[in-house]
């Protein structure tokens, strides 16, 4: 029998150090965590991904919309207390109402969620659930994940290699929507809400006042309704109301750190600044939605 063989038993013993190695903390939350990515590789990945989408993109030249995000984006990974990341904060010229987070620090948003931030306490609202999934390290979970379930299929294809081919196809299918339906998806929504806990928590250290948090996240919805192309940051969510309610229940904890940080820095006091959108640029030849029309 296969199961058996010496070969079989050293790769199930390397899966089992591996499994052991894998164990982290997400900080704040304190959820273990299976990670099986190295922190050097999973910056390393973060940043090769980074410089693409920099390439690739339309980057906002706007000074005081980048001076705002380098600003926001400073002031909530320093109040983070995790040390170590290179941070950077990018805003792209796209209509998407979105924003994106790679592992190592880096932080884009697109122009087009910027009017639903509406103010630097909106934008830090954003802001705190991006730099928390960084620092939660979701991204590196996730390949790990990817890498744990081709393990996984190895295993199942090595035990079932005896089987009849049926047999081998059911189970390989029933393994497939399992670890799609029951682990990835679930998962994604986990580190969604994780994310606002942690971002809400984060903002308030940087002095944004938690408040704004659920004007947000309702804003969100209501420009997301009767849309088919949900920002994926609400599509992975359980669902808006779901998300409003778990933001409430969070705030009496939010607004101690609120205080305590515009105790401690009395600058924090001051009306948060608003986005101001620069004109958008002309289209040439009349295909864009812009067009130059003459008085
Ligand atoms: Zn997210």
């Amino acid at each position: 029998m296969k199961l058996l063989s010496c070969g079989f038993k050293l790769f199930f013993l390397l899966v089992l150090l591996l499994l052991i190695e894998a164990c982290a903390t997400v900080p704040y939350t304190e959820r273990s965590q299976f990670i099986m990515v190295s922190e050097g590789e999973e910056v390393a990945l973060g940043t090769r991904a980074f410089e693409d989408v920099k390439k690739e993109s339309s980057l906002s030249t706007d000074p005081a919309l980048n001076a705002m995000i380098k600003r926001v984006g400073k002031r909530i990974a320093t109040a983070s207390g995790i040390e170590g990341y290179e941070w950077e904060f990018i805003i792209i010229e796209d209509e998407q109402v979105n924003a994106f987070a790679l592992p190592g620090g880096k932080v884009a948003f697109y122009t087009g969620i910027l009017p639903l931030c509406e103010d630097e306490a909106g934008m830090a609202v954003v802001m705190g659930h991006e730099v928390a999934h960084v620092i939660a390290r979701h991204g590196a979970e996730r390949v790990s994940q990817g890498r744990a379930l081709a393990i996984g299929q190895a295993i199942l294809s090595v035990a079932l290699s005896s089987s009849s081919p049926v047999t081998q196809e059911v189970v390989g299918n029933a393994y497939g929507i399992g670890a799609k339906v029951g682990v990835v998806l679930p998962f994604s929504r986990s580190h969604e809400s994780e994310a606002d806990e942690i971002g809400l928590t984060i903002m308030a250290r940087a002095g944004y006042d938690p408040a704004t948090a659920v004007e947000f996240w309702k804003r969100m919805a209501k420009n997301s309704e009767g849309k088919s192309n949900m920002p994926e940051l609400l599509s992975t969510h359980p669902g808006d109301k779901d998300r409003i309610e778990k933001l409430n229940a969070l705030r009496a904890e939010a607004d101690v750190e609120y205080d305590k940080a515009l105790a401690e820095h009395p600058e924090y006091r001051r009306a948060p600044e608003r986005i101001v959108m620069p004109p958008k640029k002309p289209v040439k030849n009349g295909t864009g939605k812009q067009k130059i029309t003459e008085p």
